[in-house]
């Protein structure tokens, strides 16, 4: 039973009290409780709940304190479910089971008001209608964000075809001579009503759906035929590579490796040419199924990149057994390098991990030349970030190098 537990309670205990913070529901396994309401002499009972009932869950859906105090009448046996077990299986579930049951929670967020108790006074009635208010605008929210969510999963089954997807290009600048070392590519989907969609938005839903194989296979496509032309604007002699991102459910399936390997001897480009990057929590959460996949990428000579380092779990023994040979550093710590030990701190771990280890070294979010200054001086070996050059389409890319490579070049 993870993430549920059983409590039990002897006549007369509190459960929990008005205003503490709604971390959990419970289920009434056997006995009663009493739901009141108020303060002190104030205090009123509005409900009597037994057997099967559920209380308390608001707080699965919000982190609002509670709003009434809950008393056992008799012995009672409680199941009690945790909010994160329930928002961890919710962020595991389809879009669509997802948004109905938010909506469901969101109708039922005032439980104890739509039990009415006899003698209910004014004060109670004002008291339901202020909760009623604020649950109707939570309801709108979770509606309009349902609505969002549902019709973007229908609508991204339609955007390959339609080609409203596109690939924009981030350069990767070497600290060593400040020149363009390759770029990353970053997918943006052009809605036709909705305009711009973030990536942060869409790829959590393509991966749910199962979408995320084609658009994944459509990303290494497009990035390797733009590669012919890009790889001719890097310096000559340089180790250029372009950066593809790649998620959780692609690197489980059954033939990345293939569809990888297939794609470069078709177009020609040697393997050492293009990155793959996997976040640090894919790496974590399924080590033993990417494994073997990134052995095989890596042995093709496939460059794996490990993103957003320092926003996983603590331990760090995969970076031994996966065959990384980058490390990303996320933008939260890089901006943060002056302003927090802890970050400052992570991005030195970093920085000497990967020199142990002989793997390079991308610092990401680089926005100001302060920050690229003190990165370079700590031994990084490549800038990513604002300061040198935004997320761009294919056909912006010379001009923004013809400035770049025309401006200072300050160490
Ligand atoms: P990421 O891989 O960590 O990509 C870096 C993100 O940081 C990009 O956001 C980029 O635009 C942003 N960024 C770069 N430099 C700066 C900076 O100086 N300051 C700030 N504030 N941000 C900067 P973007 O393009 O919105 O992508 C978000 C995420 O979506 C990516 O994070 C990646 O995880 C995912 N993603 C993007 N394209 C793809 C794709 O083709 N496939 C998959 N599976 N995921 C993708
Ligand atoms: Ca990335
Ligand atoms: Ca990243």
């Amino acid at each position: 039973m993870d993430g549920l537990t059983r409590e039990i309670f002897a006549p007369l205990d509190i459960i929990c009290r008005a205003g503490d913070p709604g971390v959990c529901a419970y289920v009434i396994e056997e006995g009663c409780v009493e739901v009141l309401r108020g303060e002190g002499a104030d205090q009123r009972l509005v409900a009597v709940l037994t057997e099967g009932a559920m209380f308390g869950e608001v707080a699965l859906l919000d982190r609002q304190p509670r709003t009434a105090t809950i008393r056992a009448l008799v012995h009672t046996k409680l199941v009690r479910i945790e909010r994160d077990h329930v928002e961890a299986l919710l962020l595991r579930a389809d879009p669509v089971i997802q948004h109905l049951l938010r909506l469901l929670l969101a109708r039922f967020r005032n439980p104890f008001g739509a039990v009415s108790a006899p003698g209910q006074g004014p004060a109670q009635e004002a008291e339901q209608v202020g909760d009623a208010v604020y649950g109707e605008q939570q309801d709108r929210d979770l509606q309009a964000s349902a609505v969002r969510t549902l019709s973007l999963a229908r609508d991204l089954s339609h955007a390959l075809e339609a080609d409203q997807l596109e690939l924009f290009y981030q350069p990767i600048i070497a600290f060593s001579d400040r020149s363009l070392a390759g770029f990353e590519a970053l997918l943006r989907w052009h809605h036709p009503k909705l305009g711009l969609i973030s990536p942060m938005e869409f790829i959590p839903l393509a991966e749910k759906t199962g979408l995320i194989h084609r658009v994944g296979q459509w990303v290494l496509e497009r990035a390797t035929s733009d590669w012919l032309a890009l790889r001719g604007l890097c310096p000559t002699g340089g180790a250029c590579q372009m950066s593809i991102n790649l998620s959780a459910p692609e690197l489980g399936g059954d033939h990345i490796v293939d569809a990888i390997t297939s794609r470069l001897s078709s177009q020609g480009i040697p393997a050492h040419e293009l990155r793959v990057e996997l976040t640090e929590t894919i790496v974590i959460r399924s080590i033993d199924r990417v494994s073997q996949a990134l052995g095989q990428l890596r042995a093709a000579g496939v460059g794996i990149a490990l993103d957003d380092f320092g926003t996983g779990y603590a331990g760090l023994d995969y970076l031994q057994t996966l065959p990384f040979s980058c490390i990303k550093i996320d933008k939260s710590f890089v901006q943060q390098i002056n302003t927090s030990e802890r970050s400052l701190h992570i991005v030195k771990t970093a920085l000497e991990l990967a020199r142990g280890l002989g793997m390079t070294t991308v610092a990401e979010g680089i926005e100001d030349q302060v920050i690229a200054d003190q990165l370079e001086a700590m031994g990084c070996t490549y800038a990513q970030g604002y300061h040198f050059g935004r997320p761009m389409p294919k056909s912006a890319v010379a001009a923004w190098l013809a400035h770049f490579n025309s401006g200072p070049r300050a160490v």
